[in-house]
């Protein structure tokens, strides 16, 4: 089911109510964010747990990584972590990625991100008995994805090649990527052939700087993905010594009962969804007036304490009665 309300209607409490209700196993409840996915915990802290990547939790990091970053790092020095022997053997200062996954198993209700529950993980899968809610559906009707790399990527990538004694076939791939440039290339069982093994020499980099503590960054592995993707068919585009790629792939849900929640979403797009259409948008018509102002704005690297007290100010000259204020996010709100 797709339920289609504007923002302030209360979707998110009336998708708990219901799903909670309607469920006789647990409730899965799946955002973009996380930010998103603990905003729905603090409806019901004692019935939630949230459920977060290694970047999040994993207290081994050397510093802030990527989630992919973190799940390689871990992948390489797991079997020598404190952290991860101590959950294995059940002692104190467990890891809390490993260990977040038991107290899910005894949830009524777990918030996580699409990519959490999307991805292969120690998430248990939702059964036929549980329910699942897509929060802000519009987002997860297809998830894309921009890969690109430029000319300094292949250098770098060379240079690692050499360094872990790559075969002839891929130093002499990534030789010619430089002397021929990028347009040249195009979709072909050998580019797709010589992606995997970018991918898999790049693994071993990442494995390699791992084991020594260092951020497991690899341009073989940035250059194989992104070659895989061209290989397969991606449309990419490719000049001046810079190639991109977009990869779209549509999120494949796991077979179990669905309430899917939007602002934006229309009846094509349930059909997408192959879910049936509940439409509370015409419930609260907006008379809506648009102003256009100068010297304020959201984006991230102009918020300040001049900026914020600049939105009080225009608050309170809109305020002329009792009004809700809506934030493009919740560090706005705050
Ligand atoms: S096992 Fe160790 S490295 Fe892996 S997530 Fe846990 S604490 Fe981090």
């Amino acid at each position: 089911m797709l339920l289609a309300a504007p923002n302030g209607f209360g979707k998110t409490a009336v998708g708990l109510a219901a799903s909670l209700a309607a469920s006789k196993g647990r409730v899965y409840w799946v955002a973009r964010t996380l930010r998103e996915a603990e905003h729905v915990r603090a409806h019901i802290p004692e019935l939630a747990v949230v459920v977060k990547g290694r970047a999040e939790l994993c207290p081994a990091l050397p510093e802030p990584m990527s989630s992919e970053e973190a799940a390689a790092y871990c992948h390489a020095v797991k079997h020598r972590c404190r952290h991860y022997q101590a959950y294995l053997d059940g002692s104190e200062d467990k890891c809390p990625y490993y260990e977040q996954f038991q107290r899910a198993l005894q949830a009524r209700l777990i918030a996580t991100t699409y990519q959490m529950l999307l991805k292969p993980s120690l998430l248990p899968q939702p059964r036929s008995s549980d329910v699942l809610v897509v929060d802000e559906a519009h987002n997860a009707l297809a998830v894309t994805e921009e890969l690109s790399f430029t000319q300094g990527t292949v250098e770098r990538a060379l240079s690692e090649a050499r360094a872990i004694n790559a075969p002839r076939t891929v130093v002499e791939f990534l030789e010619g990527l430089l002397t021929e440039g990028l347009e040249r290339l195009e979709p072909s069982v050998r580019l797709s052939i010589l992606a995997e093994s970018l991918v898999y020499y790049g693994r071993q980099v990442r494995r390699r700087l791992a084991e020594q503590g260092l951020r497991p960054r690899s341009s073989l592995h940035r250059l194989g993905q992104c070659l895989r993707a061209v290989a397969a068919g991606a449309p990419f585009s490719a000049e001046e010594g810079y190639l991109t790629a977009v990869v779209v792939e549509e999120p494949r849900w796991p077979r179990c009962p669905k309430l899917f929640l939007s602002g934006t979403v229309s009846p094509a797009d349930a059909k997408l969804l192959g879910a049936e259409y509940l439409d509370f948008t015409e419930h609260a018509p907006y008379k809506a007036h648009t102003i256009i102002l100068d010297g304020l704005t959201t984006e991230f690297e102009w918020r300040s304490e001049e900026m914020y007290r600049r939105y009080a100010e225009l608050l309170d000259r809109l305020s002329k009665r009792p009004s809700v204020a809506f934030a493009a996010s919740y560090k706005i709100l705050q």
